[in-house]
């Protein structure tokens, strides 16, 4: 005779991953049990995750990406959602592209062989893609409609060229997008280079028509930190405009934006970017020479360079005068570095009175400085500049204003420009129009070309995609590699039919990513970008996911195209992404961003071949907080490896448990589902243990409150609480089998509970364990469970207390008492007294929720 744990393991088997995890993806897969039907008639749910490069390898930030929406959009179908989950690649753009120049191979050839790869590796994870929808960026059945959204664009005047000085990554060869020049040392966002200026002609998407809505979060559900970082970018100021008339014949007035025109009557000089085009016009000829060294110097200097607070404040006067138009007072116009074209109008009235940098450059070259703000029955300063900027201030030195609240004054100096014609209130923006040319090869080409007599003309609808040539030397130079492809040059204005020249620049991949999600609503629509009816039926996005490095980037960028599509006709909502959701970032166990350089990146496929796909997608998602990832350290992985190997031997059929239409060979036929536990099989249940009544119900309370807490901390991506509460359930559930609890309808509930529980999180022991009870195919089919509230909330329970391992009372307590309160009761109680018999107590032991034990023996 065989004890019934030997009879289990028998039974069972090891616990062993490798056996049946790829064998239940496959038929997963087979039975396209993934795939979101646009006909569904339930509830739809878009969840999405940020697609990848192709850069070649999965590695183990992309499992912590990918994990945790997935459990999430599991869970979501099992609670009734129609949801759809897809995934795809964003393989055009540099980091494709420069990894193809590495390894001398076509980027089309490498792209092609990463995203088999990657797409194999993916697989592995066991995620519910609909990989029916994938999208690949890089082909021309998808780039085709990147650039016809292009044309829609610039027929709507939403895209346009422009001359302008552009950050240009010296090392890349690349003119980089503002959003993609990082921090204050204004480096190149992939490499690290410190960028330089160039004056080159670009395309450009006009995101600054919509600053102001972007600016509005309301309706979505986004990080704050997100929010403010977008707000911050797009860096709206109100102030005023003012015009200063210039003492020159023939020439406009120069106009300053200032956020504090309640100090223009302290305005004393003009300072201008040296790049400023009045520059070249104003300077008269005996300054001439200094200028235009001043201003060669100027332009090879880096923007950090020129905004330095330690800096010294060079500039050069150019000979005129400008009057301020409050004080009627001469003020010599000068330019200095320390004034950036890209910023304002190019142009600042200098106060040095109140701005620190104007005031370092007063005391330099000894212009006028005049303080035009006090604090209330205060005086200015003798030195320094005053730039408090306080609720008490007010003008002084300021004719009819002098008196006035320097909050007032803002207001009515500006109404005041405004009825004299010279400027008035108004507000600008950080944010810039965004820059998509790329003068490199793996992109989307600009469907635009060139007659020499009707100039920029949008290629035809009919003839796209303008295909990206093959076998071009794409070497960086700086130039376009496409200029060197005569063919590729080689068009016909659509106009007049003439010879023209096609546009050489390709698109910033960002363009791409910024309507990927509209196309996975209709991936397979040959005639147009999507299907308006599969776009009304899926967007918008219900919850999105992905880092929050792309916050300025993608997430703005994303923004813009849905409101710029919805205002050109095709759309019909205003945000692309209703919640967001960002991960933290898995780091190198020596704390540090995983790359290959450093060879600190962590490959998830040797852990997927020791612990199986299960293992690690919980291990990740056990690891802390998914919003704050963290480094990494495998060394706590056999812990969640234990933990599933207790879930498979204690999900195993018991003999004369039910399992209906059991899949499981050589299973006893089906009996009715176990009302009574049996009355023999575990361990005797004693005394010390309280009755089976007790520890049943014990068992259903902690089902019931694992219910509840699960699906809530699922939904709030609070996966490490939730994992622990699995552990919980499993540990009650283990006590359970102690006590002879294992076959009873409790027990049964217990582990149908944990097994559905458990199978967002990790879906191929809950499908082979679901499939051993001869439950019906599939779990990722069933019904999320619900929970009995009363169950859950039991606020009293029966506590048994013993003296010496003898049952002598009953207390009944509410379940938050705590300890010192029961063992006070405990002790307290008549009948327990009585059997003490006066006998001090040496200890009391307490099982928390199930018994009170009084010790008096040694
Ligand atoms: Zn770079
Ligand atoms: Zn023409």
């Amino acid at each position: 005779m065989t004890t019934d744990t030997e009879a289990r393991t028998g039974r069972a088997g090891r616990f062993d991953p490798a056996s049946y995890e790829q064998g239940w993806r496959e038929r997963w897969q087979a039975d396209a049990l993934y795939r979101a039907d646009d006909e569904d008639p339930r509830q739809k749910h878009y969840l999405l995750t940020m697609y990848p490069y192709p850069s070649g390898d999965l590695h183990i930030g992309h499992w912590y990406a990918a994990t945790g929406p997935d459990i999430v959009a599991r869970m979501r179908r099992m609670q009734g959602l129609n949801v759809m989950f897809p995934m795809g690649f964003d393989s055009f753009g540099l980091p494709t592209e420069n990894a193809a120049i590495d390894r001398g191979v076509d980027p089309a050839t490498w792209t092609a062989a990463n995203i088999d790869q990657m797409r194999a590796q993916f697989r592995t994870m066991g995620c519910m893609f609909d990989w029916s929808r994938e999208v690949v960026t890089s082909d021309p059945a998808y780039y085709r409609w990147t650039q016809w959204l292009f044309g829609e664009f610039f027929k709507a005047g939403l895209a346009y060229k422009a001359m302008a000085p552009v950050d240009w990554c010296p090392k890349d060869l690349v003119v980089l997008a503002r959003e993609q020049v990082e921090g204050p040392n204004r480096v190149c966002w992939r490499c690290g280079t410190p960028v330089v200026k160039r004056d080159l002609e670009q395309w450009f998407f006009r995101t600054t028509r919509y600053a102001d809505e972007l600016l509005d979060f309301s309706g979505i559900d986004w990080p704050e930190p997100i929010r403010l970082m977008q707000t911050n970018w797009i860096g709206r100021s109100e102030g005023a405009e003012i015009d200063f008339p210039v003492e020159a014949d023939g020439v406009d007035p120069i106009r300053v934006f200032t956020t504090r025109p309640d100090t223009v009557f302290g305005a004393t000089f003009m300072v201008l970017a040296p790049e400023h085009p009045a520059v070249v016009v104003l300077t008269t000829p005996d300054r001439r020479a200094e200028v235009e060294a001043y201003v060669e110097r100027a332009r090879r200097e880096t923007e950090i360079d020129r905004m330095s607070a330690e800096r010294e404040r060079s500039g050069v006067f150019i000979g005129p005068y400008a009057v301020n138009p409050m004080t009627n007072e001469r003020i010599p116009i000068w330019i200095a570095d320390y004034v950036l074209p890209g910023y304002g109008t190019g142009a600042i009235m200098a106060v040095p009175a109140h701005d620190e940098r104007d005031y370092d450059f007063a005391r330099r070259h000894e212009l006028p400085i005049r303080y035009v703000v006090a604090p209330t029955g205060g005086e200015a300063p003798a030195e320094g500049a005053f730039v408090e900027h306080t609720s008490d201030e007010v003008l002084v030195d300021s004719g009819e204003f002098s008196g006035m609240s320097a909050a007032d004054a803002i207001g009515a100096i500006a109404q005041q420009l405004a009825d004299l014609g010279l400027g008035g209130p108004a507000v600008t923006y950080r944010l810039r129009d965004w820059l998509v040319s790329r003068q490199r090869y793996w992109g989307a080409p600009i469907p635009i070309v060139y007659c020499p007599e009707h100039g920029a003309q949008l290629v035809p609808e009919a003839e796209l995609p303008v295909r990206l040539p093959e076998g071009v030397d794409f070497a960086p130079t700086g130039v376009s590699p496409l200029q060197s492809h005569a063919e590729f040059l080689r068009a016909t204005c659509p106009v007049c039919g003439a010879e023209a020249r096609r546009e050489t620049d390709t698109m910033d991949t960002f363009v791409d990513s910024s309507w990927y999600f509209l196309r996975y609503c209709s991936p397979h629509d040959e005639l147009r970008a999507w299907d308006p009816e599969a776009v009304k039926r899926w967007m918008p996005v219900d919850l999105y996911t992905g880092g929050a490095e792309h916050a300025v980037l993608h997430l703005l960028y994303a923004r813009f195209f849905i409101k710029a599509l919805r205002d050109i006709g095709h759309l019909s909502f205003d945000e692309p992404f209703l919640a967001l959701r960002n991960q933290g970032q898995i780091l190198g166990a020596d704390h540090q961003r995983m790359s290959k350089s450093r060879g600190n990146v962590a490959n998830p496929d040797e852990l997927v071949a020791r612990y199986g796909s299960d293992v690690v997608r919980l291990f990740l998602m056990f690891i802390g907080p998914w919003d704050q990832g963290g480094p990494w350290n495998a060394s706590g992985i056999e812990g969640i490896h234990r933990f599933l190997g207790r879930v498979w031997a204690q999900a195993q059929p018991e003999p004369g448990e039910a399992v209906e239409g059991s899949a499981v060979p050589g299973m006893p036929p089906a009996q009715s589902l176990a009302g009574e536990p049996p009355g023999s099989g575990g361990p005797a249940a004693g005394e010390l243990l309280g009755t089976i009544e007790e520890m049943s119900r014990a068992l259903r309370r902690a089902t019931h409150i694992t219910i509840r807490d699960v699906g809530e901390d699922y939904a709030d991506f609070h996966f490490n609480t939730a994992i622990s509460k699995l552990m919980e359930l499993s540990n009650a559930i283990g006590k359970a089998r102690d006590t002879g609890l294992a076959g009873s309808a409790a027990y049964g509930e217990a582990i149908e509970a944990l097994l559905l529980l458990l199978a967002p999180a990790a879906p191929h022991i809950a499908e082979e364990l679901w499939s051993r009870r001869g439950r019906p195919y599939s779990i990722h089919l069933q019904a999320w469970p619900t929970f009995d509230a009363a169950l859950a909330t039991a606020d009293t329970l029966e506590l048994p207390v013993q003296v010496d391992g003898k049952l002598r009372d009953r207390l009944v307590v509410t379940v938050d008492t705590p300890a010192e309160e029961i063992e006070r009761l405990a002790l307290a109680s008549e009948r327990v007294q009585a059997h003490l018999g006066g006998r001090p107590p040496r200890r009391v032991v307490q099982i928390p929720g199930r018994l009170v034990n009084i010790v008096t023996s040694g």
